[in-house]
């Protein structure tokens, strides 16, 4: 069978109509050498809802679609419509990349490992550190992944939203073991017992002022990882950063995520210095 050059690929999601992934996309296709057309399937725009994504999925692969991403508020509710899930999109119970391939939707998982590779490769020496994660909604169950499967010492879960908290430790325990993996009521506390840590809560998002994580508690002893990336420069990136702590923004999981999706859909390697580049202009000319 001759090679595959040619792909048709899109984003299913809610308010996604700024989004960069398809330019990303696209031009990594182009430097590979294929013709990758890839498009913005806006929920809002096509007023398709949960209980329309079965259909969404159907007609993808009639109209030869090779692939989809798919993001807020589908990402869990994909998962029970496809054929075969990674050991680690089973785990976390969400699918950000969807191939269609020979007839069959295979879900895969690219959020936590796009953010695992992009700290590692910024702070190597902390993959191990104890951390904070605040945000425990679809971002901060792979971000907790992410740090776990690195080799995070403890991960402690905040929310507002208690519940929140609660079932992404219980997910996480259930994969890492529950001695690694607690909720903290305390914020002040385990940021004191901590060596990092992270946002994944929208504060800080246009639109979304502040920081989740008071200025008090944002000293030089700590790393700091933000996963909003619009803005790349949060207001808790830019006080981590006059602090003197080591900070790590959103983009780098932007980047890797799609690195990731690339690859699960051309079963091609992409340059990922390219693609974090060509992320790097499209947000100063955004
Ligand atoms: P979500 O709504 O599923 O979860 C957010 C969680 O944060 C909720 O559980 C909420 O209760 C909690 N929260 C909100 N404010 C809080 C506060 N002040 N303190 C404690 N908890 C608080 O959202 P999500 O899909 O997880 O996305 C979160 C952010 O991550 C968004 O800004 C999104 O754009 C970003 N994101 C970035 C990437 C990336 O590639 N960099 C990928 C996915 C999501």
């Amino acid at each position: 069978m001759a090679e595959q050059t040619s792909y048709l690929l899109g984003l299913v999601g809610q308010g996604i109509g700024a989004s960069l992934t398809p330019a990303m996309q696209e031009r990594e296709g182009h430097e590979a050498g294929l013709r990758l057309s890839y498009r913005l399937i806006d929920a809002d725009v096509r007023g398709i809802g949960v209980d329309d994504l079965r259909d969404v999925l159907l007609w993808a692969q009639r109209l030869g679609f090779d692939g989809l991403n798919v993001t807020h508020p589908f990402k869990q509710a994909v998962v029970p419509l496809l054929d075969d899930l990674s050991p680690d999109a089973a785990d976390l119970g969400a699918v950000n990349t969807v191939v269609l391939r020979d007839g069959r939707a295979l879900g895969r998982n690219t959020d936590w490992a796009g953010w695992s590779r992009a700290f590692t490769e910024a702070l190597p020496d902390a993959t191990a550190d104890r951390a904070v994660l605040v945000g425990a909604g679809g971002a901060g169950v792979a971000v907790g992944y992410g740090l776990l499967s690195q080799g995070a010492e403890h991960v402690a879960v905040v929310d507002s939203d208690h519940d929140r908290a609660e079932a992404c430790v219980v997910r996480l325990a259930k994969r890492f073991g529950d001695d690694r993996v607690t909720v903290a009521t305390d914020l002040e506390r385990a940021v004191g017992d901590a060596q990092g840590v992270v946002n994944a809560t929208p504060v800080g998002m246009l639109g979304h002022p502040g920081t989740s994580v008071p200025a008090e508690l944002v000293d030089e002893r700590l790393w700091v990882s933000d996963v909003v990336y619009f803005p790349l420069e949060t207001e808790l990136v830019r006080l981590a950063r006059s602090r003197g702590c080591r900070v790590v923004t959103g983009g780098g999981m932007a980047v890797q995520q799609a690195v990731g999706a690339f690859e699960h859909f051309t079963d091609r390697p992409a340059d990922a210095d390219r693609m974090a580049r060509h992320f790097a202009e499209l947000t100063r000319a955004a």
